[in-house]
């Protein structure tokens, strides 16, 4: 195998190069330059630096350093006093322009400098993350020296903005995918199969390893594999049965929809890990269920996905998703767990023992599942009913609220009812009780923006600027302006969460006419009630397709005290379902 080098240099070049561009597509054509010219057994580091990252999000492993450390570092490694390092910092805000500049002055007088490679940089931040226990903040700090003390000031800058996670290219995961199918997979046509191998793997480094090394043939064979979690399908939204019905060829599975967390349990032997949602190892939190999977799942190596729900320990009966709540903790998990007891209800099987189900339908996933999950009154399949009929579909509906759930979900039980992951689709159709009444409805919307408070909000934000996903375009456009249902707790930890995510300009994927005061990288996302939906000439969501020259924007938003920690920001409601639901609206305000 070759093992060739790659200069740290070559990095931060394209870094430099792509900082200073805000269009997608140029983007994407210098991180395909960057990509060709990193040699193959290096290319899945040189994709998880350029996130900022060195692992992907599910392995938990993160570079973290504090801001303090980093300047203790550079002065040790510059000899530059830390006082004058923090009086450039509070000037430029940014540690990577501070340790940049000010090793630009000093620099000139070095004579010897090692060349930095990407490995030696890599390696160097991976056993700075690694280190843990007494003594760790100073080995950190002596890494992290010995580092810049070989960097040129460009180097530096990249290296310190990389260790404070403040790298922010900007460069979204599907901007990667664009690149590597540009670079390695035969031309951006071919993207659709690199997505899908990162769909099943939630692994962009090996994906990007496997386009480079193999080619097309070497992703066409891509395989889940466990402990590697695969990014959930998830469900469009209808508001009644015959809608439903008829999207779905006249018949269809309806399930329970619990109201609980989603939970992708993988397992090898007796060794078993549980992902969030958003492909976060969530075991630690969940003991309990943990071991339901241990002693319940038939089969050596599995991937299963649960709703895991909060039970009343008195009555068994379900509670709702606020209750789960409180066993997201990482300490005192034992009491929690002894308060908060959890079921979990399984409702797919994607993988069982060396067969990769995926693109199986779903009623012969469904049978296998059934036949791997060994049922107790802790653990069961979600429970189901297959019908074309309108009247015992409105029925069942009624029984799952009746039994504590939010309402159904509608499966297609056709040929090509394959897991889609992660992809909202029609396959999986939601059915709520909130759609159906009022036009009341909760979205989750992403923070993009702030307006300085006034009066009893001075100091804090008067206002938020949320916006909604638009898939297509990879992009945030906003929908409203948030400013009740606040409490003074949520003011504070809002103003804490929102500070780490500040950035000094409008970040290109948001869409927006409004000025906010302060904008924010779209991170932070908010359950919002909203009372009705109109057409807006400020908000850009979906910008002209109810209207020309209008978007749509959410009018009277309260702030639901829900913080979806659990969605990123891509998993926002999205322009569409927006436009989805104020049509829904139309037609019930008809119905009247
Ligand atoms: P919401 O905010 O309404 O929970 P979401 O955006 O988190 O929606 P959706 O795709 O809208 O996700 O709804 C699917 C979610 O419903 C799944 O993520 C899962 O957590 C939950 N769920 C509960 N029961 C089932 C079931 N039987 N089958 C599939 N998903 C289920």
């Amino acid at each position: 195998m070759e093992s060739a080098e790659l200069e740290y240099a070559v990095i931060a070049d394209a870094y430099e190069k792509i900082e200073a561009t805000t269009k997608r597509l140029e983007m994407t054509d210098l991180l395909v330059d960057l990509l060709k010219k990193t040699p193959k057994n290096v290319i899945a580091k040189v994709v998880y630096l350029t996130q900022g990252k060195l692992y992907p999000d599910f392995v938990g492993v993160e570079i973290g350093v504090a801001e303090k450390l980093a300047i203790k570092a550079l002065a040790r490694a510059s000899g530059i006093r830390q006082n004058v390092i923090e009086e450039d910092l509070q000037k430029t805000g940014d540690i990577g322009e501070t340790a940049q500049k000010l090793l630009a002055k000093k620099k000139q007088t070095t004579f010897f400098q090692k060349t930095l490679t990407v490995q030696h940089v890599y390696a160097t931040l991976d056993k700075m993350a690694k280190t843990t226990g007494s003594g760790a903040v100073d080995s950190k700090m002596a890494l992290l020296a010995g580092l810049l003390s070989d960097a040129s000031p460009r180097e530096a800058k990249y290296i310190m903005r990389t260790v404070t996670s403040k790298l922010r290219l900007g460069i979204a995961d599907m901007t990667v995918l664009d690149a590597l199918a540009i670079a390695y997979g035969g031309g951006k046509e071919n993207r659709e199969l690199i997505e899908r191998a990162y769909n099943i793997s939630s692994d962009l480094g090996r994906v990007a390893n496997v386009v480079a090394e193999k080619g097309l043939e070497g992703i066409k064979k891509f395989q889940v594999m466990v402990f590697e979690p695969i990014r959930p399908m998830l469900a469009e939204r209808l508001s009644s049965p015959e809608e439903i019905l008829d999207k779905l060829s006249g018949k269809c599975v309806a399930e329970y929809k619990y109201d609980g967390e989603r939970v992708q349990a993988h397992k090898k032997g007796n060794d078993i890990e549980l992902y969030s949602r958003r492909m976060e190892r969530i075991s630690d939190q969940y003991p309990d269920a943990v071991e339901l999977v241990r002693n319940n799942v038939n089969a050596e190596e599995a991937i299963l996905e649960a709703e895991c729900v909060a039970v009343d320990v008195e009555t068994g009966e379900l509670l709702p998703f606020q209750e789960l709540m409180h066993r997201r903790r990482k300490y005192g998990v034992n009491e929690a767990m002894q308060q908060y007891p959890v079921s979990l209800f399984m409702f797919d099987a994607l993988y069982v023992d060396g067969k990769d189900l995926t693109l199986d339908a779903y009623p012969s996933r469904r049978n296998l599942l059934q036949k791997t999950v060994k049922e107790n009154d802790r653990v069961k399949a979600a429970k189901q009913i297959k019908t074309g009929n309108v009247k015992e579909l409105e029925e069942f509906f009624e029984e799952a609220i009746e039994a504590g759930c939010e309402g159904l979900i509608c499966k297609s039980v056709g040929a090509d009812s394959v897991y889609q992951a992660g992809a909202r689709g029609w396959m999986w159709i939601k059915y709520k009780r909130d759609y159906k009444s009022e036009m009341k409805d909760t979205v989750d919307l992403v923070v993009v923006g702030a307006f300085h408070g006034r009066g009893k909000r001075a100091g804090t934000y008067g206002a938020l600027l949320l916006a909604a996903y638009n898939h297509e375009a990879d992009t945030f456009e906003t929908v409203t302006k948030l400013g009740t249902g606040f409490t003074d707790e949520d003011l504070k930890r809002l103003s804490e969460v929102l500070r780490n995510h500040i950035v000094p300009r409008k970040p290109s994927r948001v869409q927006s006419t409004l000025a906010a005061d302060v904008w924010f990288e779209p991170k932070v996302v908010l359950e919002v009630l909203g009372a009705e939906i109109t057409l807006s000439p400020i908000h850009v969501c979906a910008l002209d397709s109810i209207r020309k020259g209008s978007g749509l924007a959410i009018r009277f938003p309260r702030f639901t005290g829900k913080y979806r920690t659990d969605k990123t920001a891509e998993d926002a409601t999205t322009s569409t379902e927006v436009v989805e639901m104020y049509r829904n609206q139309l037609k019930q305000i008809g119905a009247a």
